[in-house]
């Protein structure tokens, strides 16, 4: 294995961040009291401001005109299809320098395989793609992934949402709950049963539609505020009577888990990337500040309990780096794909993340807690991030059962 970082990919990080230094950054200061102060950010019922959505588009957009948005879509849906590497080593870049940003996050490159040009879109049919894919690809228009409901999250197959063929049209209901963006989306990967025996034998029956937002019997009912904010990204849709021309069918009839499934490798080494850089970051402030912060007569860097603390998170991220740069390695040389692998380094990612700030946010004492140094910020998406995209404990049940089948390998 070759530990350097590629060239390309070396060039493309360099030319990310003078991107960010010269375009959001700037864009960030002079909002800063929007994008900062929630009061501002959100609305009453928890939607983000649209002044903060005009921002959030007009990011989209430059990153998309200078190529980053859609580096890692697919080049037959106009992407630059950079891997898991890519992904891994741009995300921990952004997560290091940039970390916990309102323009940043989710907006210079989109939210893995659930926005943008996922791979999911590689099932649309061409009149669909003509029509719809420039506008994505551009960054004016985004997506959600409508999957998750009330009493189906992790056992995705339990899902109820129904599709009743009509004519040449499906009528659609049901409710979908914890949908990323869906508030603000202007298009919808929505899933729903169409074939309840196949369903009930896990065998298929599930569908995935692309649905137009604004379409009658599609409602965005109310946000769901998360983790001590006044508002939140992820919604709750209903469902209504929604009627769905036949060739809106995203891939094949009753398969549409395999469209779920499809990106989901460059997602998770994507979100692991931007954990394990975040931590980097939050690893940077805690020594900075364990040199000026003094008490009992010396800095608190001599104290060892602090030293233990400072090497408990470096042990941490560098064993989470490595492991996801192998499995990244191994997605790109090997013709199988290692689901254990992406499973330990998901799971190990998003909890190591936690586990540093909150060491972090402790040497910093009060200080750690103030919304001010961003700490809490981290810790607080640290948290959130170990639900979606399977849950901690589902990821070692992935684990656990390629264990019991006889995959003891670590190479
Ligand atoms: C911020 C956020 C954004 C999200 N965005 C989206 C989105 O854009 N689109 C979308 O479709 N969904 C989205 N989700 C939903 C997400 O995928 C689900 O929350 C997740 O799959 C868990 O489902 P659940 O919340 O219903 O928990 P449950 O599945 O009910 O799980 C409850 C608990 O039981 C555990 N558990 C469940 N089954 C097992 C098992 N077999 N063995 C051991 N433990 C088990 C879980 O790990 C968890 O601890 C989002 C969620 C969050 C929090």
């Amino acid at each position: 294995m070759n530990f350097n970082i590629p060239e390309d990919i070396a060039e493309i990080i360099n030319a990310l961040k003078q991107f960010v230094n010269k375009v959001v950054i700037p864009l960030e200061e002079a909002n800063h009291e929007l994008l900062y102060n929630e009061r501002n950010y959100y609305m009453e019922d928890g939607r983000r401001n649209p002044e903060v959505e005009a921002l959030r588009r007009q990011v989209r957009k430059e990153s998309a005109k200078a190529g980053f948005y859609t580096m890692f879509g697919d080049k037959e849906l106009g992407g630059e299809e950079f891997g898991p590497l890519a992904s891994l080593l741009v995300n921990e870049a952004l997560g290091k320098n940039f970390p916990n940003r309102k323009l940043i996050e989710h907006v210079v490159i989109p939210s893995p395989f659930t926005n943008g040009l996922t791979p999911v879109l590689k099932g649309l049919n061409q009149a669909l793609k003509d029509k719809f894919l420039e506008g994505i690809g551009s960054g004016e228009k985004t997506l959600c992934f409508g999957l998750t409901e009330p009493d189906a999250g992790s056992d995705v197959w339990g899902i109820k949402t129904r599709a009743v063929r009509d004519g040449n049209d499906w009528v659609i209901n049901g409710t979908k709950q914890w949908i990323s963006n869906a508030a603000y989306a202007d298009y919808c990967l929505l899933f729903a049963v169409t074939n309840p025996e196949l369903q009930a034998k896990r065998k298929g029956g599930i569908t995935c539609f692309f649905v137009e937002t604004k379409s009658e019997g599609f409602t965005v009912d109310s946000i769901i505020a998360t983790m001590g904010s006044l508002g939140g990204d992820a919604a709750i849709i209903n469902i209504d009577n929604l009627r769905i021309p036949n060739e809106n069918i995203i891939g094949e009839l009753d398969n549409g888990f395999t469209k779920a499934m499809n990106g989901i490798n460059n997602g998770r080494l994507g979100m692991s990337g931007k954990c394990i850089g975040s931590a980097q970051w939050a690893l940077k402030k805690a020594v900075e500040y364990s040199k000026i912060r003094r008490t009992f007569g010396k800095a608190i860097e001599e104290h060892q309990t602090i030293q233990n603390m400072l090497a408990e998170c470096a042990l941490d991220i560098y064993a989470a780096r490595n492991m996801a740069l192998h499995c990244a390695w191994k997605i790109e040389n090997s013709t199988k794909t290692p689901t254990k692998e992406i499973s330990m380094v998901k799971a190990y990612c998003t909890e190591m993340m936690g586990r540093v700030y909150d060491r972090a946010i402790q040497i910093h004492g009060g200080m750690g807690l103030s919304n001010e140094l961003q700490l809490e910020e981290g810790y607080r998406m640290a948290r959130l991030l170990r639900i979606p995209d399977g849950t901690s404990e589902i990821h070692r049940r992935t684990i656990a059962r390629s264990l019991l089948k006889g995959d003891l390998s670590f190479q």
